[in-house]
């Protein structure tokens, strides 16, 4: 077994979880806490971690000050969801190219719950980098300790191209990684 392949969370607990290309989480991980996002801020069933709910719908309804509607649209998914999306990008175009946008079964962030796919009211995310809500998303989700998980420009370091709408929950740490302009991967090499 590549030992790169090793289980994301022996590495590091807590809301610093990194899992990417290179670390996975095993097939049977569910994380605790798993609670459900208001359906104010979601439409559909969405669970994630507690924390991450908290902070998620506090930044919604703050955002609404500025008329500005942040929707969950996808949150925990678990590795047999995955599995069986991946499966089926495969049908669609070659290994190579669903791997970059699609993550392999254990790979995918939204598998921890601290991942968050989000839209409008009246876009979907594949439009969200078109909206007032991303512009305010981008520049405000460090205060409730989110982070644009795979940004512009990093590609070749997220393994990803860039999502507007992923947004990825780590806490207070969000604030120095917003502010010099880097990604979960480089703040992990420091
Ligand atoms: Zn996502």
């Amino acid at each position: 077994m590549n030992k790169l392949f090793i289980y994301a969370l022996d590495l590091l607990g807590d809301m610093m979880i990194i899992v990417n290309k290179k670390y996975k989480l095993s097939k049977n991980y569910i994380p605790n806490n798993l609670v459900k996002i208001s359906d104010k801020f979601s439409n559909k069933e969405i669970y994630v971690i507690d924390v991450v709910k908290n902070n998620f719908e506090k930044m919604c309804s703050d955002a609404l000050n500025y008329n500005l509607y942040i929707i969950a649209m996808s949150g925990y998914r678990s590795y047999e969801y995955q599995e069986n999306l991946y499966n089926k990008y495969l049908k669609i175009d070659k290994p190579e190219v669903v791997d970059t946008y699609s993550a392999k079964p254990g790979h995918s962030e939204h598998q921890t719950g601290l991942a968050i796919d989000v839209c409008t009211n009246t876009k979907d995310y594949i439009e969200f980098i078109d909206t007032e809500e991303y512009k305010w998303v981008k520049d405000n989700c460090y205060k409730y300790g989110f982070i644009i998980r795979y940004p512009k420009g990093k590609e070749n370091i997220t393994g990803y191209k860039f999502e507007p709408w992923h947004i990825r929950y780590i806490g207070d740490k969000a604030k120095y990684i917003y502010k010099n302009n880097i990604t979960l991967e480089e703040y992990l090499k420091k």
